[in-house]
């Protein structure tokens, strides 16, 4: 188990893990977990079938030692993982992991940001999707209100996880206003709006290409009332692109996932709250691991095969994404988290 570095069939190496930690979320938001699939009959995943953090943390150390220094947890809704700041704790504490962070919709953040960052996190994301509790409310579907996003996001700067990014996925005819709510809201505070192109992710959520906004429009739409300069990227495999107000307010970032695809960078592995491995977000078939934490493989056993799942790869779903990619079945973004 000594070599870092193995690299997929086109070349990429293994740099991002992804951790879904909980199938459950507390919002219903109408693009990712509609309320007519997922209501009260829906069968969330029991919690004997949850990775525990020692399976997480042991998991997270073999996806190491093949080269990940970025972590982020996911879901579901992470913070309604009971004791997550237990598992941001372990985690925390292996060294080769850079950049631990955390993808939330914030509902519980005010509260929990102060341990999350005595526990080691470095960074949250928050999605939101609009600044009127209008439109927020139809998208989350739970009446949730923006002003307690707001709270999140502030505290999370409060304790020092700032800046905070904040993602919002730009759907047509729902929220394209609040690309200009959003990006007059947040300049000049340091936090970095990222707007993202609806993806076809799943089944449940009936996705069509009319219902992109694309990259290039959000970017007109910004410049026409506060110009913006585009910036180089911070690392490669980045995916956003950012761009700067040229009074120099502060930055945005646009992830044009649909009409630019990013596949050729793409060094991200995801683990489903179950523990299966998917090498793309638009994969259907997930790699058993907790069958083998769980049946006494060890370590080296592991790690050799999660490098042989690697060294297999050759997803680029985005890239080739066509009427025949769109009835192929996939999973939920709920699942395999965002
Ligand atoms: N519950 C947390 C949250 O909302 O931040 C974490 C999980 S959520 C699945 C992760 C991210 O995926 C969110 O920013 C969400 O907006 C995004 N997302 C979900 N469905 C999407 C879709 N169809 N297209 C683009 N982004 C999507
Ligand atoms: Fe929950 Fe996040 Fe999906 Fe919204 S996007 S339903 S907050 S998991
Ligand atoms: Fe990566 Fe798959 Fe997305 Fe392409 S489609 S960027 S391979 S997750």
């Amino acid at each position: 188990m000594t070599e870092r570095g193995v690299s997929d069939k086109l070349g990429r190496p293994l740099r991002d893990l992804r951790i879904s930690v909980t199938d459950r979320c507390n919002f219903r938001c109408t693009y990712c977990m509609p309320k007519e699939v997922f209501g009260h009959e829906y069968q969330f995943m029991e919690r004997a079938e949850l990775l525990t953090f020692e399976e997480i943390e042991r998991l997270s150390r073999i996806f190491v030692s093949h080269g990940v220094g970025k972590v982020r947890l996911t879901g579901g809704e992470p913070l309604i993982r009971r004791d997550v700041d237990r598992l941001v704790e372990m985690l925390a504490r292996i060294p080769e992991i850079s950049d631990l962070a955390i993808t939330t919709n914030a509902s519980l953040l005010a509260s929990k940001a102060q341990r999350l960052k005595e526990a080691g996190l470095r960074r949250v994301t928050v999605s939101l999707d609009a600044l009127d509790d209008e439109t927020f409310s139809a998208i989350n579907d739970v009446g949730f209100p923006v002003a307690r996003v707001l709270e999140g996001i502030e505290e999370a700067a409060q304790v020092g996880l700032g800046p905070v990014k904040i993602n919002c996925v730009v759907k047509r005819g729902v929220n394209e206003h609040a690309v200009l709510d959003l990006a007059h809201h947040f300049r000049g505070t340091g936090h970095i709006v990222r707007f993202i192109e609806y993806m076809d992710v799943g089944t449940s959520n009936g996705w069509r290409l009319d219902d992109v906004v694309p990259a290039r429009e959000i970017v007109t739409k910004i410049q026409a009332e506060m110009p913006i300069e585009p910036v180089g990227k911070n690392y490669t495999g980045e995916v956003a692109e950012r761009y700067r107000y040229a009074d120099g307010s502060g930055e945005i970032g646009i992830i044009a996932s649909v009409t630019q695809p990013f596949c050729q960078a793409c060094t991200r592995a995801r683990l489903s709250a179950d523990g299966k491995l998917f090498t793309c977000l638009f994969a259907s078939i997930g790699h058993d691991l907790r069958a083998l934490l769980r049946n006494g493989t060890s370590d080296e056993e592991i790690h050799d095969e999660i490098g042989r799942i690697w060294g297999r790869r050759d997803d680029r779903y985005s890239e080739i994404r066509s009427s025949q990619t769109e009835s192929l079945p996939r999973v939920e973004m709920s699942y395999i988290g965002g």
